[in-house]
């Protein structure tokens, strides 16, 4: 099984994490810019947090055969704090960078006024630096929030089809199906959505434009979710193209429309042990 998780924050992850993302297929990696935990109290923390996120960590990601690739953005949270809004002067930087396939997350937290200026700033940066944006959906009053988001992308002139709608759910998978926008579902150990739900909502609206996230970051989350629901898809019956192509083919085609996303010295091939017949998974570098 060939894996692509096209959301997770790796800079809150350990090394063992890298090599048993690597051991169960995971071979790229998109990991979106986001709030620390903590308030940054100035626009130069950004700087050194995005210099990581196309120089460090892909470095880290690449001792173990993991390709890394980046989104940039001031986070909805953050763009709350005025202390942290001159940071969307330096964005244009980093939304020139190799690394980076997309901008994002931008989107609601608290759906303030300070949100939507944020949010319609960055979506027209995406369109102006001919980049898809990847868009999170608040937690709380998910379907009102979701509604918003779609006006606001729908309003900004990106094309619906270079927009991942993320963090989604029952409730709001529909209503991002029909804008026309990508769907992105995040798998949580124990709340919010997990594989099994996951494998309903595919049998529901089938695979085209879904894409199945980890986002596992500094609080209770599993790198490894994204495997865990490709089994549970072959449990369920779903093939291994079916797989492949929610776990793989899905977000290539997403984040390759930044026209960035190089795989080519990827092996991305399945190693099949001729003797076993068992698939061998690659760890180490
Ligand atoms: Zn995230």
């Amino acid at each position: 099984m060939r894996i692509f998780d096209p959301h997770i924050h790796m800079t809150s992850r350990t090394t063992d994490d890298y090599e048993r993302m690597a051991a169960a297929g995971v071979r790229a990696l998109v990991e979106p810019a986001f709030w620390l935990g903590q308030p940054r109290t100035s626009a130069a923390s950004f700087v050194d947090y995005f210099d990581s996120l196309i120089g460090w960590e892909p470095f880290r990601a690449g001792q173990f055969g993991v390709r890394h690739f980046a989104t940039i953005a001031l986070n909805p949270k953050e763009a709350n704090d005025p202390r942290c809004r001159p940071v969307l002067d330096l964005l244009p930087r980093y939304l020139d960078k190799d690394a980076v396939v997309a901008v994002g997350e931008i989107g609601y937290d608290s759906m303030t006024p300070e949100e939507d200026e944020a949010f319609a700033a960055q979506l027209a940066l995406a369109v102006a630096y001919d980049l898809p944006a990847l868009v999170h959906t608040p937690h709380r009053d998910k379907a009102r929030g979701c509604e918003r988001t779609l006006a606001v992308v729908a309003e900004s002139g990106i094309d619906a089809g270079r927009v991942v709608v993320d963090h989604l759910n029952e409730v709001t998978v529909k209503l991002v199906r029909d804008s026309g926008c990508w769907l992105g579902f995040s798998i949580y150990p124990d709340t919010k959505m997990t594989p099994e739900r996951m494998v309903e909502l595919l049998r529901e609206y089938g695979p085209e434009r879904m894409l199945v996230n980890s986002a596992a970051d500094w609080g209770r989350s599993d790198p490894l979710l994204t495997r865990a629901t490709g089994e549970a898809m072959l449990l369920a019956g779903f093939s291994d193209d079916d797989v492949d192509r929610v776990l793989w083919r899905n977000p290539v085609e997403f984040y390759g429309q930044s026209g960035r996303l190089d795989l080519s010295d990827l092996d991305v091939a399945e190693k099949v042990d001729p003797q076993t017949g068992n698939s061998i998974l690659r760890g180490g570098s």
